[in-house]
């Protein structure tokens, strides 16, 4: 007979390789799964706290299966970034932010902005900012609606000449953000050295708020902080009115969250937050 040990034993290892196959489909499927479209462009947001109107979204891929259903982008992108094939997801997703911008400039509406998630891995090919202009190029997106984000982890040791090619990117108009700051090692000199715009506080920040009361300070600091680098700040994570009033209080510039709205379809997110009367 086996012991209850064994068992439970044989019961992880069936879940482990449940997971190593499941990334193996997921690895076969991609290039395909972009062909057929089924990854989707989710648009979250952003909410400039001044006059809590929509200033831009973010573009988060959703990867819809026909009979399994929406896979998160947790379970895939670490893969696609250790094979290298993000940059194709990564570029895809900024095809179809364009493709809408280019909606919304056709319907007059010159003010919205989307930011497209960059990983390291995409940032640091030598074609980049070569497909970067030749998309939005194409679809006649002036460069200064994209925003493009990067972690700050992906930010840390960046090789010199992709330090040069994000420099040029901001004269160019493009708007770079440090996403997820604070949840790294992040070298406050860098901050001063990087050509960001905008930093994203992340939103573990805002949940450890709950009950930490010390932790406000902080965040009050990183608000400081962005000010005096003649930078903007968003929050990440705002699921409540408190936050939203707590972020008005300190000044932050923007907010990203629950409280507005979960990740939601391009169309679903026209009908809600783009169409009638346009500013
Ligand atoms: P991220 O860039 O930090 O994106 C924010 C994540 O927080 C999203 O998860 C979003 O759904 C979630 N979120 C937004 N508001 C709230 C809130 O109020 N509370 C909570 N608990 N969560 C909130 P999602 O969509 O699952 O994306 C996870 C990560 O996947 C992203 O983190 C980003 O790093 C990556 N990712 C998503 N799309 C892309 C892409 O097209 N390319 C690349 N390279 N990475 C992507
Ligand atoms: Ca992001
Ligand atoms: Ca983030
Ligand atoms: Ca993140």
């Amino acid at each position: 007979a086996k012991s209850i040990e064994g068992e439970a034993f044989v019961w992880y290892d069936e879940r482990l390789l449940k997971k190593i196959q499941m990334e193996n489909e997921y690895k076969k499927r991609m290039q395909y799964a972009l062909e057929m479209e089924e990854f989707k462009m989710y648009l979250q947001p952003k909410i400039d706290l001044a006059t809590m109107e929509v200033a831009g979204a973010e573009a988060l891929v959703r990867w819809d299966i026909p009979e399994v259903g929406i896979i998160p982008p947790d379970s895939y992108i670490p893969l696609f970034e250790k094979n290298g094939s993000i940059a194709d997801l990564d570029f895809y997703m900024l095809k179809k932010a364009c493709a809408y911008l280019r909606g919304q400039l056709d319907r007059g509406n010159e003010f919205f902005s989307i930011s497209v998630n960059f990983s390291r891995v995409t940032l640091c090919q030598q074609t980049f900012h070569s497909t970067l202009l030749e998309i939005i190029n194409r679809f006649g997106v002036p460069s200064r609606r994209i925003e493009i984000e990067v972690t700050e982890s992906a930010f840390n040791e960046l090789p010199y000449p992709v330090l040069l090619m994000l420099e040029r990117l901001k004269d160019e108009g493009f708007r770079i953000s440090m996403d997820d700051f604070g949840a790294g090692y992040s070298n406050l000199n860098m901050i001063g050295k990087l050509p960001i715009q905008i930093i994203k506080l992340d939103r573990e920040f805002l949940k450890e708020m709950d009950g930490h009361e010390n932790m406000r300070g902080i965040v009050i600091c990183a608000v400081d902080l962005a000010h005096t680098m003649g930078l903007e700040i968003i929050c990440e994570g705002v699921e409540r009115e408190e936050h939203v009033h707590f972020l008005q209080d300190i000044g932050c510039d923007y907010a990203q969250g629950f409280y507005f709205s979960k990740p939601i379809p391009g169309e679903t997110f026209t009908e809600k937050y783009l169409t009638g009367e346009m500013r």
